[in-house]
């Protein structure tokens, strides 16, 4: 049992070394053989200490410090282990490490618990190999079916079941999780507002809602000498001031609206033509859908205005919208209490990026902790946590499943 870590630290560091990239990044994309090790190893090392350890058929990795009544409802703490490509070694592994030695020092200290404690190590969160996020989640929540991932594709065009198969997985009766009284992940902040605030924990109220929109500007393509500019009808001119408009009207909402054009496509992108097209794309975040549509419906109205007024053909598409999620209040109540009574700073907050915890607000009370991400950056190398910063929120994590279960 030596090379398995003891501590919060040892641990981080142990686990960032299946995937390790020479960059000093962490690469474990689903369904990967370095994916597979960590989780393998991650159940080696819950077995060690006691947990009752198994697989569901699509890679889910649990482990659990069961109660003696039989009846008794589960907390479930956890979080992913799949990383985007040189991602950071907090990221989901954090949530995943800590709520193994939250429940494994809560049973030397205190014994069985009267609620079962459980971990979680879920499959593809980040949705990094495959155009799919929060898939282990979204499995046991009844948010998706097998059917959503029949035909997916990676990059090198391995087909989704094939990669699941060759990993190890059959996905074979699935059953949605039952009997949940709550479920806790804890995860770096992946933004600069903890540190910036020069707060220890984030409690997170609202994941925005996102909405994402695809807007093509039509016009005529032309030689770039001998087309006066009076005479043009440019796109690019259309859509540089539809994003100039958008970033404006942004500013006139509160702190928590943000919008990205983040795609720009010209055609034919040649230097001495008039574009003929213009795409581009906008993502808008909100914990107010409300604020959203209204800012949707603000934006839109001004950019066929504009289309008008240049003489250009504006379309304008979403492809992806995702609602804002409430975490529970109650839960949210107890992690501040915990703070306040342990004279841990805190900031209530919301959070721009999702997480797998939305998806179980399905299906139980569900809560988020944050601890500060260094710079806010997340899916880098450079991806940093403090190790005291990582000790009080696994000293809360350990406080709320004391509170919870015993
Ligand atoms: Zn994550």
């Amino acid at each position: 049992m030596a090379q398995f870590p003891n501590t919060l630290k040892q641990a981080i560091e142990w686990l960032s070394t299946f995937g390790k990239d020479s960059d000093g990044g962490v690469t474990r994309t689903l369904y990967s053989k370095t994916w597979r090790e960590a989780q393998d190893a991650l159940k080696k090392w819950m077995e060690g200490r006691g947990f009752h350890t198994y697989y569901d058929s699509i890679g889910n990795l649990f482990g659990r410090l069961p109660s003696d009544d039989a009846e008794a409802p589960t907390i479930l703490v956890g979080s992913h282990v799949d990383t985007v490509k040189s991602g950071g070694k907090y990221d989901g592994a954090y949530g995943v490490i800590a709520g193994v030695l939250a429940i494994n020092h809560l049973y030397e200290k205190f014994g069985k618990p009267k609620m079962n404690l459980e971990v979680v190590s879920l499959c593809e969160e980040e949705g990094s190999r495959f155009p799919i996020a929060c898939w282990g989640s979204g499995m046991m929540t009844g948010v998706y079916s097998l059917n959503d991932v029949v035909g997916l594709m990676d990059s090198e065009g391995v087909n989704f079941l094939d990669a699941m198969k060759e990993s190890g997985f059959h996905c074979q009766n699935y059953s949605l999780r039952n009997n949940l009284h709550a479920f806790i992940e804890l995860h770096i902040e992946q933004g600069p507002s903890l540190e910036k605030l020069d707060k220890e924990i984030g409690i997170v109220q609202t994941i925005v809602g996102q909405k994402r929109f695809r807007i093509t500007v039509k016009g005529e393509t032309n030689h770039a000498g001998t087309t006066l500019m009076k005479w043009r009808k440019d796109p690019l001119h259309g859509a540089v001031k539809m994003i100039l408009s958008l970033y404006e009207a942004s500013m006139q909402y509160d702190d928590n609206l943000v919008a990205t054009v983040g795609q720009l496509f010209v055609a034919p992108n040649v230097p001495n033509v008039i574009p003929g097209q213009v795409d581009f794309t906008i993502d808008a975040r909100h914990p107010v859908e409300s604020t959203l549509i209204h800012f949707y419906e603000r934006f839109s109205r001004e950019f066929f205005l504009l289309g008008k007024e240049l003489g250009l053909e504006v379309e304008l598409s979403k492809w992806h919208e995702v609602l804002p999620v409430q975490m529970d209040s109650k839960l949210n109540d107890k992690v501040l209490n915990i703070c306040c009574e342990k004279g841990i700073s805190y900031h209530v907050m919301n959070s721009g990026a999702g997480h797998d915890a939305q998806l179980f607000t399905r299906i139980c009370p569900a809560a988020i902790i944050f601890v500060p991400s260094r710079a806010g950056i997340s899916h880098s190398p450079f991806e940093y946590t403090s190790h005291q910063d990582l000790e009080t929120g696994l000293k809360v994590l350990t406080q709320l499943l004391y509170e919870l279960a015993y």
